[in-house]
């Protein structure tokens, strides 16, 4: 996959309330065409409640879907969208649009906490969501599967070792469904995420793969599961969230996710 830009997008201020941003891969209509400009209006008083509605609460990958829908005003020549339609956009390009609608309603400012894991110091670091580098498609670039060669393999109960993973990227309506499993903790939850997104591994047969589901993720090495998120950080286009930081107590160089417990904090 070629990169064709690592700087973050400047928001073009089109009006107060509302601002256009290009969506790092695109929206693929109906008919096939790509749509990849995106008006966005401000949070109101309206999305508010959105955001309380214990329903939307439980399930992350509906809350964004409700938020979305409800916020953006036109994407390319389609001035209307149904939620289905924010349901199959991809995971990235919605992480894309609701980081820009927090950044625009509220400020790019967010206050954000890590802990060290050489001291174990907790420290706040303001981060600013408008610097985060992020990738977009060339123009008439197609997202492409990200393939993994595991070291280790998953190891089937005859004996033979599969190695080679091939992931889809994933969309709004697999984190919808993988939402119960991301309430109980967060590693079932992405294992189950991943499951949905698993085209292949080795030459398993499909109904084998669905059969397995989850179990094939959460049994590969932690080597492998490194190897899988190193390609997903490195491959997928959009928002990079790794964050390089360095401990004020110990000076440790540290990577972790960017701390989004403050996210839509409404106070
Ligand atoms: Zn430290």
């Amino acid at each position: 996959m070629t990169i064709a830009d690592i700087e973050p997008p400047a928001p073009a201020r089109t009006g107060a309330r509302e601002v256009e941003v290009t969506l790092p891969i695109g929206f693929v209509d109906g008919e096939g065409r790509v749509h990849r400009q995106v008006s966005l209006r401000k949070m109101t008083g309206r999305d508010e409640a959105l955001l309380a509605d214990p329903a939307n609460q439980r399930n992350g990958g509906r809350l964004v879907t409700a938020l979305l829908h409800s916020c953006i005003t036109r994407i390319g020549e389609l001035e209307s969208l149904r939620r289905n339609d924010i349901e199959t956009m991809y995971s990235v390009d919605r992480n894309f649009l609701l980081i820009r609608l927090r950044s625009f309603t509220f400020g790019s400012t967010l206050p954000a906490g890590y802990t060290c894991p050489s001291c174990g110091g907790r420290f706040e670091q303001e981060e600013d969501l408008d610097a985060l580098p992020t990738r977009l498609l060339a123009d008439g670039e197609q997202p492409e599967d990200i393939v993994v060669e595991l070291r280790d393999g998953y190891l089937d109960k005859d004996g033979s070792v599969h190695t080679a993973m091939t992931l889809r990227l994933a969309r709004g309506d697999d984190e919808s469904a993988a939402a119960p499993q991301m309430r109980k903790n967060a590693s079932l939850g992405k294992n189950a995420l991943l499951a949905r997104c698993l085209r292949s591994l080795g030459d398993l047969p499909r109904h084998r793969l669905e059969a397995l589901g989850p179990k094939i993720l959460s049994d590969l090495t932690l080597t492998d599961r490194r190897l899988i998120d190193r390609a997903f950080n490195n491959e997928v286009p959009g928002i990079d969230l790794v964050r390089e930081l360095d401990c004020p107590s110990c000076g440790h160089e540290l990577r972790a996710s960017l701390d989004m417990t403050n996210f839509l904090a409404l106070d």
